[in-house]
């Protein structure tokens, strides 16, 4: 007798195989992500077909044969139906789904991830923020969850806690005052031919705002995480551009969903793409912006 399993999880990938089957990526809270294959889930009359569909949160029933997961039906707690409703919140939510498959692992506990990311579909799906924090927030959370969190609490030169403009050095997880940096860039006597000198030189710049919703974002309890506000359409951009290069700057490549939600995005994002070397530079010093 195949011993049969229940769990609530929400789909984070789906591949289909061949004409009827399909497999399920799972994130669950207990044990991170569960493969499991659904069989027949394209036909009319599976009675699996509505968990099957990508960011179903639902309950999971599964037996194990052999080394497979095999789905044998379940319920849907929350299917997100609105993301569906408009192609940005689906290519935002495709995205923030193929960060977690990328930032969780199977068997391994993923509380708090599926808490964000159904905190954060809730969100998108029901347009109550801007996507901009949405995103910005899930980034930048995830990536505290994931053993990256920036030291946020002042500079790392000179400790000042407030600055007109910090700078964020991205792969130091650290920020910098105005007058640290300058120093720190006459000092090296930039730029430099030096190639560990260009990668440790990732920066972004931070209004106060955009700090304080960093700092907000990197410890506010998960049910409250989007409970903040940049009343600034720039510092909305920024913050979401800022905890994009944050954290993709520590997984160490890009993803094709995040090209695709930005390219979609592309009329209202083009007004915007001048300011974009403004806001970050590589290796150069526009501090004075
Ligand atoms: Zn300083």
């Amino acid at each position: 007798m195949p011993m049969h399993e229940a769990i609530d999880g929400i789909v984070v990938r789906v591949r289909d195989m061949g004409n009827c089957d399909r497999y399920l990526s799972l994130l669950t809270a207990e044990r991170g992500r569960i493969p499991l294959l659904a069989k027949g889930s394209h036909s009319m009359h599976s009675t699996q077909a509505a968990v099957s569909q990508m960011y179903t949160y639902g309950n999971y029933e599964y037996y194990r044969k052999g080394s497979m997961n095999i789905l044998k039906g379940g319920s849907v707690i929350q299917p997100f139906y609105s993301l569906s409703a408009d192609i940005d919140r689906l290519n935002l939510a495709a995205y923030l789904c193929d960060l977690t498959v990328e930032l969780t692992d199977e068997g391994e506990e993923a509380g708090d991830m599926l808490r964000l990311l159904l905190n954060s579909l809730h969100a998108v799906s029901r347009e109550l923020r801007p996507q901009e924090l949405v995103k910005g927030a899930f980034e930048l959370r995830a990536a505290v969850l994931s053993g990256y969190a920036p030291d946020l609490s002042g500079c790392a030169g000179c400790g000042r806690a407030e600055s007109e403009l910090f700078c964020l050095d991205v792969m130091n997880g650290a920020l910098i005052c105005r007058e640290c940096r300058a120093q720190r860039n006459a000092a090296v006597g930039r730029p430099s031919s030096d190639e560990e000198l260009r990668e440790a030189e990732i920066v972004g710049l931070m209004t106060p705002a955009v700090l304080a919703a960093f700092r907000y974002c990197a410890v506010a309890p998960l049910e409250r995480l989007l409970s903040f506000d940049l009343h600034d359409r720039a510092d909305r951009e920024q913050f979401s551009r800022l905890c994009e290069l944050y954290l993709l700057s520590h997984i160490g490549h890009g993803f094709d969903s995040l090209q695709f939600y930005h390219n979609m995005r592309a009329p209202q994002a083009s007004a915007d793409k001048g300011n974009q070397h403004e806001l970050f530079q590589q290796n150069t010093d526009h501090t004075g912006v």
